[in-house]
């Protein structure tokens, strides 16, 4: 009941500024496009004023057990947590959660390349959203040179990586998911960066 209570307030203090500020034409409104992030779950989700939870894409940050994870959690929350965010979407509007997927816009700043760039993300691929796969590749490319976060852990390399064709995935060559795949359906990596050259991700399985 307090819990509640508190949120509450918590919610009226995050939107009293709003709505004094709504009175002056100067302020942001909140449109169609635009959000207001009331809480940051981690890297990647958010929490909407409507009560909708939206999803960034093209893009992952760790789970709770990798390294990273708070890093990643307190990137999003000082970017967004509090703030009116724009979205665009891509091919489909929501995943089969019923979470909203988005690009994220704040002014200026492109949420989701933003953490890519600062190597508190990775690329992440579900296919057919993939308007900036490419812009995405190149971006976490500069981040894996320079080290930033999650690339500045070193990794033992193995002598070979594996995709099944049409994913957007790479294993290591015993993972189970591709165990039982047929051998023409697999393409070879001779090296890791190979691979995350091509805009493929490390499956979170393998984690290759
Ligand atoms: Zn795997």
């Amino acid at each position: 009941m307090l819990k509640k209570f508190i949120s509450s307030q918590r919610i009226l203090l995050t939107f009293l500024p709003l709505l004094i500020l709504n009175l002056f034409s100067c302020a942001p409104r909140i449109t169609e496009e635009s959000y207001l992030v009331i809480k940051v779950i981690d890297g990647d989700t958010v929490e909407l004023a409507s009560g909708e939870k939206l999803r960034y894409i093209g893009i992952d940050t760790p789970e709770k057990e990798d390294p990273f994870y708070q890093e990643a959690k307190d990137f999003n929350r000082q970017l967004v947590e509090g703030k009116i965010i724009k979205l665009e979407f891509d091919v489909q509007r929501k995943d089969k959660y019923g979470r909203l997927l988005g690009y994220v816009y704040l002014d200026d700043t492109f949420v989701n390349a933003e953490l890519l760039k600062v190597g508190l993300a990775v690329l992440y691929t579900y296919p057919p959203n993939v308007k900036y796969v490419d812009y995405f590749t190149e971006i976490q490319k500069d981040a894996r040179q320079e080290k930033r976060g999650i690339w500045s852990q070193v990794k033992e390399e193995l002598n070979y990586y594996v995709a099944v064709k049409g994913s957007k995935r790479f294993h290591r060559p015993d993972c189970r998911s591709v165990r039982s795949a047929k051998p023409e359906k697999l393409l070879k990596f001779k090296t890791r960066d190979q691979a995350l050259d091509k805009g493929y991700s490390a499956c979170r399985r393998c984690k290759p």
